[in-house]
């Protein structure tokens, strides 16, 4: 659209700061200082040319921008604003914008140059917009720097794709310390039986040594040396052995197990809870009673997940919750949820031992264990909890206090997230798998 402008007997042209009169609005008759403010408060430099090409008007931040006094730039071809190359294109467009002229941006989509009076470019952008006058149509051009702009977007383009570049490799050496722990853990086990198997013979060997003891005519020293051999350091040696190859056989049990759950194939779909919290509890009930606790589950939203590493998390914090009960109150514990934006947040809350602030994040550490007298365990539940739920783009916090008890808190996405792989299964390391392509996505990998 255009603006209707009217005019005087003058041409801009004959007053050399050109005369803004020359294009009083029709229905009010503006004041030379009225139309220099408008043109003059404009952010951007303005500069306006008649339908040769010509300026015929231009503000200050035209004369800042591009180092001229403006009677230089008054009744130049505008293409002197630009370098040479685009000159001769330039007077082509003018030509066709004249015969079809609108309000648009100025080459959209190409980097625009502009010219200083020193000979220096810089990138602009530029908006047109036709502004019909008692003297015939002018266009004026709002032309912005956005060399800073561009450096930014540049910088910020090249962050972006460092970050990315980041993830990936952050991504491939989750994935090859993923594949390392599962081979190493899955091969150590092989030597280990050995040990065990052969620390077992030597026990047997011993026992038949000691019987043919008997039967071979020994002095009194030696019978005690040997004695000293069979009795007491050979069997205290294979004890030691045997202990610590049993040690080291849970030890690698625990990270094959972890490894696994980091490996699984992801099937997720809308889990309904209420279903998942009461067959666990259900599971549990000998458990329950044995404990003396009281399992209350309210009413729970669903959440998008893998039922199988899903079902893993709420045994394990269930688990927990009666395992670390306080003997010297009756123990009760209690499962919620609600739906925030987006996400269901789950909790399971104890009135047991609680956990003191300073161990509230090595508990997740692989086979850290902070109160190993309340009852068996490997130190490997929360470990496994924290990965699921990283794979799951979920979030896991607990509020506790010693003496007093703990809450653990689940968050889990309630919508699918389309945006595709990403995370450790962008990079491979679980496939997805589904009943049901359609309603199956792998989440995002996410760190409470
Ligand atoms: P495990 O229970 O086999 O020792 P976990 O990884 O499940 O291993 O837990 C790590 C440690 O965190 C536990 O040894 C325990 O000390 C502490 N912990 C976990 N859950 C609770 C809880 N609900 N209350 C108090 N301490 C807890």
């Amino acid at each position: 659209m255009s603006q209707k402008l009217d005019s005087r007997s003058s041409t801009p042209l004959d007053d050399p700061v050109g005369s803004l009169a020359e294009f009083e609005p029709i229905h009010r008759a503006w004041t030379d200082k009225e139309c220099r403010q408008v043109l003059e408060s404009a952010p951007d430099a303005m500069v306006i040319v008649e339908d040769r090409g010509q300026i015929v008007l231009v503000n200050a931040q035209t004369e800042q921008l591009f180092q001229y006094d403006r009677q230089e730039l008054l009744g130049q071809p505008i293409e002197v604003l630009m370098p040479e190359r685009f000159r001769d294109r330039h007077r082509e467009h003018v030509l066709d914008y004249f015969a079809d002229a609108r309000v648009r941006p100025m080459g959209a989509c190409m980097g625009l140059y502009a010219l200083r009076k020193d000979g220096s470019e810089f990138s602009v952008e530029i908006s047109l917009s036709p502004v019909e006058t008692a003297r015939g149509m002018l266009v004026s051009a709002a032309i912005r720097d956005v060399t800073e702009r561009n450096l930014a977007e540049k910088k910020i383009n090249r962050y972006a794709a460092e970050l990315q570049r980041a993830n990936q490799e952050l991504e491939l050496s989750n994935r090859e310390l993923q594949d390392f722990a599962y081979v190493v853990s899955h091969d150590l086990r092989a030597p280990l039986v050995n040990i065990q198997g052969f620390s077992k013979e030597l026990g047997m060997s011993c026992d038949r040594l000691r019987s043919a003891m008997a039967s071979v005519q020994l002095t009194e020293s030696e019978c005690r040396e040997l004695s000293e051999l069979l009795d007491e350091d050979i069997p205290e040696a294979l004890e030691f052995i045997t202990a610590s190859s049993t040690k080291m056989d849970s030890l690698l049990s625990g990270v094959l197990k972890l490894s696994r759950v980091g490996r699984a194939p992801l099937t997720i779909r809308q889990l309904d809870m209420n279903q998942i919290l009461a067959d666990i509890v259900a599971s549990m009930q000998f458990a329950i009673l044995q404990a003396g606790a009281a399992v209350e589950v309210g009413t729970l939203p669903p959440c998008q997940g893998d039922q199988t590493q899903i079902n893993q998390v709420f045994s394990n914090l269930l688990d927990n919750a009666l395992k670390y009960l306080d003997s010297n109150r009756p123990g009760e514990i209690r499962v919620s949820g609600r739906e925030e934006s987006a996400e269901a947040i789950y909790s399971v809350e104890d009135n047991g031992i609680g956990i003191a602030e300073e161990h509230q994040e090595s508990m997740y550490q692989i086979f850290h264990r902070l109160h190993p007298q309340h009852g068996s365990g490997d130190g490997l539940g929360l470990t496994i909890v924290r990965r699921v739920v990283d794979r799951h783009n979920g979030k896991i916090w607990v509020a506790s206090s010693p003496g007093r008890g703990s809450t653990f808190y689940v968050a889990l996405p309630t919508v699918r997230r389309q945006e595709g792989r990403v995370g450790s299964e962008a990079a491979g390391e679980s496939p997805l798998t589904s009943e049901d392509d359609e309603q199956a996505i792998v989440c995002r990998q996410g760190r409470a």
